[in-house]
């Protein structure tokens, strides 16, 4: 099965269980405590908080994803993404555990035709009610449902109160047992790289309290979630999400561009890879209404580009390329998400001009950077980081990079003491300058483009990990 029919089959399996299929919605979440939709059940989240009356109680959709905390992981690992599709199943107050594992089975099993015998389960070590369903009406063997504690198995609320609950994991045996323990049996506990996560599947039937008490629910939910390219994996018996045919055509366009051969390196296929996950985010952000700038949504969108635009450097460009590389993840998957192929114009826009303006602030800072090189002897110190962040733009990772070549150190602490003290002043007196004047660059080239501008609301957020 390709992705496409992957995706089609999860919908038309849930619509014949009686849920109704919706599309995906935004990026960009109707919810001032977040700064993206990190997952399918948050377009419903004000139904899970008993706030909203649900007009369906069965609903299935294939929801648009963009997490920021698996960034570091990304094209290093071969199962994690920023922007990525969920596939999710969610009962508002209608149908629980029983038919929420009993229909995930039968999709695994029945409909993606997966085997048996590569499929383990964990449960929250106190469920025994899932841990019976998976038993005595699945029939999976002991030894492959695995209890396991809070901090994987227990959904909390998203707040001090809130519904939260128990959840159970679907995992797939890829076989390889690299980092599997000596001396015990490995497990879903125990081994990321053999097990691989595809299926979380939350049952919400508690509501937490201020005193931390956990209380029944009176409805309790469903909230489900698969990722789409970790399925195509391993529907396609590829070792990594990026050997699909939903990053193929994506890699296969930077190996033109680029001149390299996916595959030559271990370093090359990481920034490959790197760089086609962050132009499917750099797309789907700007379709979205999202544009570079440094505050918030736009600050994460600035720095997944640059992100990308820095690997590219060093697989060898010199000037914008990503664009086009954007262009192709419209080709790939415009037919699915309309939104894109109508904002192609304005996301190779968007896009070009940012990476135009990335590229003059390397090939300044490069300058600086020689004499900073020329003056350091056996470390890069905090001050001169700054001073590069500060006057180009700079990222300190590239300068990592460039100093490990050198077989020098870099004092990244002292620059992170001189960028709180920065934060520190510009939370007392920010400049809106350059933010307002983004803002207005932005919203000219919206209008041209007939979209509506979303990227600016004031939002709080912890920190973005980038
Ligand atoms: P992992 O432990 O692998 O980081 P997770 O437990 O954080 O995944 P959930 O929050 O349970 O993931 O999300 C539900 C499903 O979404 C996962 O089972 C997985 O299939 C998919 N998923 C989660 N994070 C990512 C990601 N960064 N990239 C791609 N797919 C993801
Ligand atoms: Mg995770
Ligand atoms: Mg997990
Ligand atoms: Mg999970």
């Amino acid at each position: 099965m390709n992705s496409d029919e992957i995706r089609s089959s999860f919908l038309s399996f849930f619509e014949t269980k009686g849920h109704k299929v919706l599309p995906s919605a935004s990026l960009i979440p109707d919810d001032p405590q977040l700064l993206f939709t990190v997952a399918g059940m948050v377009p419903f989240k004000p139904i899970f908080w008993g706030k909203v009356e649900p007009i369906y109680r069965r609903i299935a959709t294939c929801q648009k994803c963009l997490r920021t905390n698996d960034i570091e992981n990304v094209g290093r690992t071969p199962r994690h993404h920023t922007f990525f599709e969920m596939l999710g199943n969610f009962s508002f107050g209608d149908y629980f555990k029983k038919e929420a594992i009993l229909w995930a089975w039968e999709y695994v099993t029945q409909v993606l035709k997966l085997e048996e015998e590569k499929l383990w389960v964990t449960v929250y070590k106190d469920d025994d009610e899932a841990y019976g369903i998976w038993r005595d009406l699945v029939g999976v063997p002991e030894k492959k449902i695995i209890r396991m504690g809070k901090d994987t198995n227990f959904w909390g609320p998203a707040g001090p109160t809130g519904p939260c609950g128990p959840c159970s994991e679907i995992h797939y045996d890829l076989g390889i047992v690299e980092d599997c323990p000596e001396g015990v049996e490995c497990t879903p506990a125990n081994s990321d790289k053999r097990f691989l996560e595809i299926w979380n599947l939350v049952f919400t039937e508690f509501y937490q309290d201020e005193k931390g008490q956990l209380h029944p629910l009176p409805r309790k939910n469903i909230d489900t979630g698969a990722g789409l390219e970790r399925i195509a994996a391993v529907v396609q018996g590829v070792s990594s999400n990026f050997e699909t045919d939903l990053f193929k055509p994506i890699i296969r366009r930077e190996e033109e561009l680029f001149g390299v051969k996916y595959g030559e390196s271990e370093e090359k296929n990481v920034s490959l890879r790197v760089i086609a996950d962050h132009a499917r985010a750099v797309t789907f952000l700007i379709a979205d209404g999202v544009f570079p700038s440094n505050e918030e949504r736009g600050y994460v969108l600035r720095r997944i580009l640059r992100r990308a635009v820095r690997h590219g450097v060093l697989l060898g460009a010199s000037k914008p390329f990503l664009y086009e590389i954007c262009d192709m993840v419209i080709e790939r998957m415009g037919k699915v998400y309309p939104e894109i192929e109508k904002k192609r114009n304005l996301i190779r826009d968007v896009t070009r001009a940012e990476e135009e303006r990335f590229f003059k602030t390397i090939l300044q800072g490069l300058e600086m950077l020689n004499e900073i090189l020329e003056q350091s002897k056996e470390i890069i110190d905090g001050e001169s980081l700054f001073r590069l962040y500060d006057t180009y733009g700079f990222p300190p990772d590239i300068v990592v990079d460039v100093a490990k070549e050198r077989g020098l150190k870099v004092d990244l602490e002292g620059f992170e003491r001189l960028m709180e003290q920065q934060r520190e002043r510009s939370r007392i007196s920010r400049s809106d300058v350059e933010y307002a004047r983004a803002v207005r660059d932005y919203e000219e080239l919206a209008k041209t483009q007939k979209i509506s501008f979303v990227g600016y609301e004031t939002l709080t957020h912890e920190s973005t990990v980038l």
